[in-house]
């Protein structure tokens, strides 16, 4: 793989996916090995893997209710750039909610979080077979049964100069800006490390790209298509961890079967990972392991913090038990 001098940003070695796709780990241009890997639990083990859309059925992609026409092109260009990259993916626009690809504009007053960069998205990966001890993909198995679900992106409209006046982003750099975050929401968490692939952190790189498919010039990227090169669920490392680590997460993959509640959901995210669920109001029981990235390399730290969703399903266990 074509590591040179920079190391790998991903957390995880190439090993297991030379051994199973030689061909791949000899592709020279991609730096899969930046992506950060999502998780799934075996026993007494994490396995780690990369998760990508299904080619079954076109992906529902819904655009910002408050689009305007050149907001709505450089989108739609943006979407059908994906479209011709061969990673034999279609999309299709929904005019409601909910959609696997639900697009916005961030908004200060309605939107909670900060967004900075080009934008912010999260995509979600099923764990298509439930969560439970007897489900749970043995420790050598070469892929998990997961598929991406969902995926949201915030996108910025505006800018900031270096005196710190907002300035509205142009058609190219809002193309991409939704380049650059679809290829997160396609299943490439983190940014790699060089190159000219849309998925660096350079800004003037990102907008280059929107330039040119504004322009109507051919896009692909290497690491988008190395990743779907591989089947999804595709494992590339295991981290041993302490089998009471993962008690908490076989017992409230079982509360939510009971409860039918929908999941697991594995998130990724710059820093931190979750599993989630979601109950039939909404609810939302979270999972979250706050150090991801320091987790990889010290397995032994790995730690999942329940919200108060998840606390009460579990606190159902206990209910159940007297
Ligand atoms: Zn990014």
């Amino acid at each position: 793989m074509a590591l040179g001098c920079v190391p790998a940003q991903g957390g995880w070695n190439d090993e297991e996916l030379a051994r199973r796709h030689p061909a791949l780990a000899r592709d020279t241009e991609q730096r899969l090995i930046d992506a950060a890997p999502y998780f799934a639990p075996a026993e007494a083990a994490l396995q780690l893997f990369l998760c990508r859309w299904s080619r079954r059925a076109p992906i529902g992609v819904s655009l910002p209710a408050d689009a305007s026409a050149g907001e709505q092109r450089a989108l739609r260009v943006a979407l059908a750039a994906w479209e011709g990259a061969g990673l034999g993916l279609r999309f299709t626009e929904l005019s409601s909610r909910p959609a696997q690809i639900e697009i916005d504009f961030w908004q200060a007053e309605r939107d909670p979080f900060t967004v900075s960069g080009a934008g912010n998205t999260v995509a979600d990966c099923r764990l298509t077979g439930g969560l439970s001890r007897e489900s749970a993909s043995e420790p050598g198995a070469p892929a998990v049964a997961a598929e991406l679900s969902y995926a949201s992106i915030y996108l910025l409209r505006e800018g900031v100069n270096t005196v710190g006046e907002s300035v509205p982003y142009t058609e190219a750099q809002l193309a991409g800006a939704a380049l650059h975050e679809l290829g997160h929401a396609l299943g490439f968490p983190g940014h790699v490390a060089r190159g000219d692939s849309i998925m660096v952190r350079q800004l003037e790189v990102i907008v280059r790209h929107g330039a040119a498919v504004l322009d109507g010039h051919h896009f692909d990227d290497a690491n988008l298509s190395a990743l779907y090169a591989l089947p999804s669920g595709s494992v590339v490392g295991r981290r041993a961890v302490d089998a009471g680590r993962l008690s908490v997460l076989w017992r409230i993959g079982e509360r939510a079967l009971e409860e039918g509640w929908q999941g697991p959901y594995v998130r990724v995210g710059e820093r931190t990972a979750q599993l989630h669920w979601r109950g039939p109001e909404g609810q939302l029981a979270v999972l979250l392991e706050r150090d991801w990235v320091g987790a990889l390399r010290r397995p032994e730290s790995f730690d999942l913090l329940p919200n108060r969703v998840a606390v009460s399903l579990l606190v159902g266990t206990g209910l159940d038990r007297n």
